[in-house]
């Protein structure tokens, strides 16, 4: 393994894997483990607070920095108070938006169905608090007992092995365009990259889509796609009003035929 690689791996070994984006590395820890090793400061990471800041600065023998301040008090071992969140499950519409918000797939519940948090698997990141439409998602404090050293370090692993699944899914939802892509855009490729080199982790495998014929566009298609769309929008309109399943299927299929000629 070459040595930047290396040492992406041992600052990567030193973040919580919240993947909370708070060091501005809005697709998690890898990303910015990278990043100092190319140089960036060390003491971002929020979750992480004094302790990681410092631990940091002694593996890259530079400074000691004062950690980036975070909004909860700071508990027995230096680190934030941990949160977690959880769901008002009464006010739950079912949308699913927090689902793929949610970077350790904490969350459980599908389509117009309640959900739920596993309160043991939430790191209290709030990525599944701006997605949700009816704001229905609270953070409380985690009254678990600290984690010791081995614990805490059992629990990243964890979270780091359900973030790369997490990804997984998410590139396959990329290339089959389901549900909401309601996170940051993830840096698969160099996800894909550390998988591929560490035993410890599942691999990502990147899907590539195939390339779409490209459509050339004359007089008479642009005037036939103009009509197409004049003709959904109709729909559209009365359907909002009024279901009708007669004009549902018109609908659908108007629809294919605009995405025929425009070569999707
Ligand atoms: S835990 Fe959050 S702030 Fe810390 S490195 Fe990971 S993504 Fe960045
Ligand atoms: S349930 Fe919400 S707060 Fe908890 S880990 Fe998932 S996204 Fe973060
Ligand atoms: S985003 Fe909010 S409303 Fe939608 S499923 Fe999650 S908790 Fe329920």
């Amino acid at each position: 393994m070459n040595s930047q690689i290396a040492l992406i791996q041992n600052i990567d070994a030193l973040l919580p894997q919240t993947q909370c984006g708070l060091c501005g590395h809005r697709d998690g820890c890898l990303p910015y483990a990278k990043s100092i090793a190319e140089g960036e400061e060390a003491n971002k990471c929020v979750p992480g607070g004094q302790p990681v800041a410092d631990a940091l600065a002694a593996l890259l023998k530079r400074p000691q920095l004062l950690a980036e301040e975070s909004v909860w008090p700071i508990q027995s071992d230096g680190r934030p108070q941990r949160m977690k969140a959880i769901i008002r499950e009464d006010e739950c519409i079912g949308c699913t938006k927090c689902i793929s918000a949610c970077p350790v797939d904490a969350i459980i519940g599908s389509g117009k169905l309640m959900h739920s948090i596993l309160t043991d698997l939430c790191t209290g990141c709030e990525l599944c608090i701006p997605p949700c439409p009816v704001d229905c998602i609270d953070l409380i404090e985690d009254d678990h007992v600290i984690p010791n050293e081995t614990l805490r370090i059992r629990e990243q692993n964890d979270l780091r092995n359900r973030y790369y699944s997490h990804i997984q899914r998410e590139e396959q939802r990329r290339i089959n365009r389901k549900g909401p892509v309601v996170r940051a855009n993830i840096d698969t490729a160099l996800f894909a990259q550390f998988s591929a080199q560490d035993d410890r982790v599942p691999d990502i495998l990147i899907a590539q889509i195939e390339a779409k014929p490209v459509v050339q566009l004359n007089a008479q298609s642009t005037i036939e796609l103009a009509k197409l769309r004049t003709q959904i929008k109709k729909l559209e309109k009365q359907l909002s009003v009024r279901d009708d399943a007669k004009k549902r299927l018109l609908l659908d299929e108007l629809n294919q035929q605009l995405n025929a000629c425009q070569g999707i």
